[in-house]
């Protein structure tokens, strides 16, 4: 059968339909590229914002309208069976349940919502979309239930992949030229914590960057205070482990901390970014925030505000709150902020941030920095530098290749450098 993906969401999502397509060609079906070559589409959905399940529902709408077959994986799946049915789609796969994409594509199941996780391991096929950089999930599920989120209910409770498994892949992804690497979790700091037996993420790092082949190693997504002195250390350590940590901080205020179900104060936040910024040299810090929580006072606001200032983001996600069915704070607390006033607030936010990125971008105009390449148009290669700041780069650089640039410029969240490059390997 020819099958075509369509996945929305997280790098989770992104590999988890790499490994869908990867079992499927293993079986004998073909991945297309294009909707109108297929006799299949596979929609692997997101279910975090209210906007993008709504986006599910209308391409399913649109496809079922123009006669396409469709199959549904992912949040939205499994946690909106009865809805997807509804539309009378060909099958629904949970989110621990990708591995029954064969049988559901050659119509021997038409729904599965249970938990096969642990078929998935280093032998599972996985057909990539990157040659150089590839994702591996160490740890499935959060435990961490904050008020506001879906993914708890959508992708179960946490469990770690054994570190052997993992080295195993790392090992496989070397031999097979794959050069960077960046381990997805939820909550990525919590990996090997329900393993019992001393694993834990600075281990796997520290054991990972060892492997031949491996030139980089990133990692995503940090809890707060989940983040361990030892990993600082690694990371400190190591000059093939990233420097950039992404830790969601969601708000500066206490109060709505608390009714977020976050574990930590903005004080504890702002000493573990100040942990990391003075042990690993030329580190960088990435962030979350959630404008427009239920009962956020102007007061609380300008906390979350002082907050950003405190930190200096090299990257900030900022989002209007929007209530997910089935959460606590979608049961219990009125979303009581009128959207104007969330609009506002990430305008002043969005603004601050600019100007931040700013300030820290141009200080590397006339200096040389290290890239990593990860794609390129043939006009211009993008890479990213060891602390996560995207280059691009004039003209065509191969995939994979580390190269020296100088930079010229800084526009719109982009480092520009011209082919004046040095590659490192000359
Ligand atoms: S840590 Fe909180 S926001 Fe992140 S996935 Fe878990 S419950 Fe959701």
């Amino acid at each position: 059968m020819k099958v075509f993906f369509k996945t929305y969401g997280c790098q989770m999502n992104i590999h988890d339909s790499e490994i869908m397509k990867g079992l499927l060609k293993e079986a004998g079906h073909e991945i297309v590229d294009e909707i109108k070559d297929s006799d299949l589409v596979v929609i692997n959905t997101c279910a975090v914002r209210g906007k993008s399940e709504n986006k599910v529902y209308s391409l399913i709408g649109r496809l079922k309208k123009a006669g396409h077959k469709v199959g549904v994986t992912g949040c939205v799946a499994q946690g909106m069976p009865e809805k997807l049915s509804n539309y009378g789609v060909e099958f629904i796969l949970g989110t621990r349940s990708i591995s029954s994409i064969v049988n559901a594509v050659e119509g021997l199941k038409k729904i599965d919502l249970e938990d096969h996780i642990l078929d998935i391991n280093s032998q599972t096929p996985a057909l990539r979309d990157q040659k150089k950089h590839a994702w591996i999930n160490i740890i499935a599920g959060c435990d961490k239930f904050c008020t506001y989120c879906i993914v708890p209910y959508t992708r179960g409770r946490e469990l770690s992949r054994p570190i052997s498994d993992i080295l195993n892949e790392v090992n496989l992804l070397a031999k097979d030229g794959y050069k960077q690497i960046t381990f997805l979790g939820q909550n990525v700091d919590s990996y090997g914590k329900d393993l019992k037996d001393g694993t834990s993420l600075a281990k796997l790092l520290e054991l990972s960057q060892a492997i031949d082949g491996i030139e980089r190693l990133w990692f995503l997504t940090s809890y707060p205070s989940d983040i361990s002195f030892d990993l600082i250390r690694v990371v400190g350590n190591y000059p093939k482990i990233s420097k950039n940590f992404h830790i969601p901080a969601q708000s500066g205020s206490d109060r709505i901390l608390k009714k977020m179900n976050r574990r930590y104060t903005k004080k504890e936040y702002l000493e573990i970014v100040e942990k990391i910024k003075k042990e690993v040299e030329n580190s960088s810090i990435g962030g979350d925030i959630i404008v427009g929580f239920p009962g956020e006072s102007d007061e609380d606001f300008e906390e979350t505000l002082d907050l950003v200032k405190k930190v200096r983001y090299i990257r900030l996600n900022v989002a209007p709150y929007s209530p997910r069915p089935g959460t606590v704070a979608a049961k219990y607390y009125k979303d009581d902020v009128p959207f104007n006033v969330k609009k506002a607030r990430m305008s002043r936010l969005n603004e601050i941030q600019h100007s931040i990125e700013k300030e820290l971008n141009e200080v590397l105009i006339n200096k040389e920095v290290e890239i990593m390449i990860e794609k390129t148009t043939g006009k211009i290669s993008y890479g990213r530098t060891i602390d996560n700041r995207m280059v691009a780069v004039e003209g065509f650089i191969p995939e994979g290749e580390m190269v020296k640039v100088r930079i010229e410029d800084f526009k719109s969240g982009t480092l520009y450098a011209s082919n004046g490059r040095v590659s490192i390997f000359a």
